[in-house]
């Protein structure tokens, strides 16, 4: 739904994506109303993996509520909406809730869950397996991988991370990683570790070191982004930028086909 950088321009999404029509990752600055210029309702999510509590990953949370207040009639048998994340996200739940005056309107906010979530978990979900793993960011956050039991294909999102190796463990052998690359191609490590965040050139490396098929970027300076291309493709040949709005299938494993 979205691939740009926290800092946003016009018609612009940062970070949310949604696999399978009904998993939510991140909710962007407004997810409930971006998923709808790509046909996908708000009420169609049952799942919500938040990486972490920043807020371009959390700010499109009580928007998702609200655009789900009428999720029973628009879905009778809709499951209770359920959220993961880091140990902060019962505390931005509460805000979301308060934000909508819920104790006012307690119709505003949808009936859910909150499940913390924690590095070495995995989940079983109706037609998937969730792999939970660390990123290495300034706060509390997570890395996920989605496999498909049926077929077992997989994609791997960094959510915001520096390189480690913990990444590269998770991402080992999955058909497709998003990863995000917000720091910029042209800043010293030094950089890096402050603002925990991975170059273009970081991701190309996990993507190598864990061997997989291929490799979106994804969170980036839409300003920058011949140079984070460049920088990627140096590093992996098989790296593309992620573009708003784009869809990929995963036939099974190796088969990856971009829309
Ligand atoms: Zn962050
Ligand atoms: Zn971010």
């Amino acid at each position: 739904m979205g691939v740009s950088g926290a800092s946003l321009g016009s018609g612009e999404e940062t970070a949310c994506y949604v696999v399978n029509g009904n998993i939510l990752i991140d909710t962007g600055w407004n997810a409930a109303v971006s998923m709808q210029s790509h046909d996908v309702a708000p009420t169609d999510i049952d799942h919500v993996f938040i990486t972490h509590c920043h807020q371009d990953h959390t700010l499109g949370l009580p928007g998702l509520f609200f655009a789900n207040r009428n999720r029973a009639q628009a879905r009778p048998n809709a499951p209770v909406l359920q959220l993961y994340g880091t140990r902060d996200l019962p505390a931005i739940r509460d805000a979301a809730c308060a934000m909508l005056q819920a104790e006012r309107d307690p119709q505003c906010v949808p009936e859910h869950e909150v499940h913390r979530v924690y590095p070495g978990d995995l989940l079983e979900l109706p037609e998937l397996k969730v792999d939970v793993g660390r990123a290495f960011h300034p706060l509390d956050a997570r890395c996920y991988r989605f496999t498909d039991t049926a077929t077992g294909g997989s994609i791997a999102f960094s959510g915001d991370s520096a390189y480690h190796e913990g990444l590269v463990s998770l991402a080992k052998g999955c058909d497709v990683l998003i990863h995000e690359a917000a720091a910029s191609p042209e800043s010293e490590v030094g950089g890096l570790q402050r603002y925990l965040h991975s170059r273009p050139q970081d991701a190309a490396r996990v993507a190598n070191e864990a061997g997989t098929i291929s490799l979106a970027l994804v969170h980036y300076q839409q300003s920058a982004r011949p140079e984070v291309l460049r920088r990627a493709k140096e590093g992996y040949p098989n790296a593309r930028l992620a573009e708003k709005g784009q869809r990929l299938q995963i036939l099974g494993p190796g088969q990856v086909v971009w829309q």
